[in-house]
């Protein structure tokens, strides 16, 4: 564990992103019980990408984000936030301070408050829900919550508590919970789980133009919607990138071909 003085001096290190990448993983090495969950994986994405990562269930993807976001350490390997930021030598706090940002799955909204305060807090990072709902906002912090609540579409529930938002919303709730700590690369599990093909529409938008001011990763299973948003998509088997290129040209790929017909 790192003191106070030693995780300001490595969150204050700048992001440098001058040779176009965000994210450098290299040879990277995971281990469960002598099952090699990662192996040897190499992936680099760039500034402003939305990259797309598919793959069978057990290929790897949330061990993958596990390890960028600070939950896992692998055995081996390297893992760089811009040419500067060594993610190995921090701590998951260390790593979203620094300016990665994770959406889970499941939405972990507070249905008791409202739309804008679940906002307020997720801006106050890990203060206590007291002194974030306390505080008086800033001209600044106020702007970045009505931008934030116009992206994702939901100004008009400003007022409205999370827990009576449509299971769509909550997701772009909770997109937006990300977006007020105004991430350089979100990593994002899954975000069509469950939703209607109009909210898949919206979410597909809502991702696409997310991109470019930050790096975008999305991990999903569904296809149709992969094809709806992919730029470049990397598919993971067995630990490793099997493919890399187009929608087309990894679909096209035998190798990927056939590991999902074995799926
Ligand atoms: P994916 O997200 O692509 O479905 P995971 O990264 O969740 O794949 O898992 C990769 C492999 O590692 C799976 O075989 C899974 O069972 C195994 N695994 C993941 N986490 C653990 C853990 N904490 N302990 C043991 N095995 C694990
Ligand atoms: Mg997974």
């Amino acid at each position: 564990m790192s003191d106070g003085e030693g995780a300001r001096f490595i969150t204050e290190q700048k992001l440098d992103t001058s040779h176009k990448a965000i994210l450098y993983l290299e040879d990277l090495n995971v281990s469960f019980d002598g099952f090699k969950a990662i192996n040897n994986l190499s992936l680099y994405i760039d500034k402003g990408e939305l990259r797309c990562i598919i793959g069978p269930n057990g290929a790897g993807k949330t061990t993958m984000m596990d390890i960028i976001t600070g939950k896992t350490k692998p055995d081996s390997g390297q893992a760089w936030f811009g040419q500067t930021i060594d993610l190995l030598k921090m701590t998951e706090p260390e790593i979203a301070n620094a300016g990665i940002g994770r959406k889970f799955q499941k939405p972990t909204v507070f249905e008791s408050h409202t739309v804008a305060e679940n906002l307020e807090l997720a801006m106050h990072g890990n203060k206590s829900v007291w002194y974030s709902l306390k505080a008086k906002l800033t001209g600044t912090q106020q702007f970045l919550i009505d931008d934030t609540l116009r992206t994702i579409g939901l100004t008009e529930h400003y007022y409205r508590p999370a827990g009576a938002l449509s299971h769509g919303q909550k997701q772009w709730l909770e997109i937006g919970m990300l977006l007020v700590q105004e991430p350089h690369l979100m990593l994002v599990d899954e975000p069509v789980a469950g939703m209607t093909h109009q909210e898949m529409d919206r979410t597909a938008e809502l991702l696409v133009s997310l991109a470019g001011e930050r790096s975008v990763v999305v991990v999903e299973h569904d296809m149709e919607f992969v094809r709806s948003i992919a730029d470049k998509v990397t598919v993971l088997h067995q630990g490793s990138v099997l493919a890399e290129g187009s929608m087309d040209e990894v679909q096209n790929d035998p190798r990927v071909i056939e590991v999902y017909l074995g799926e």
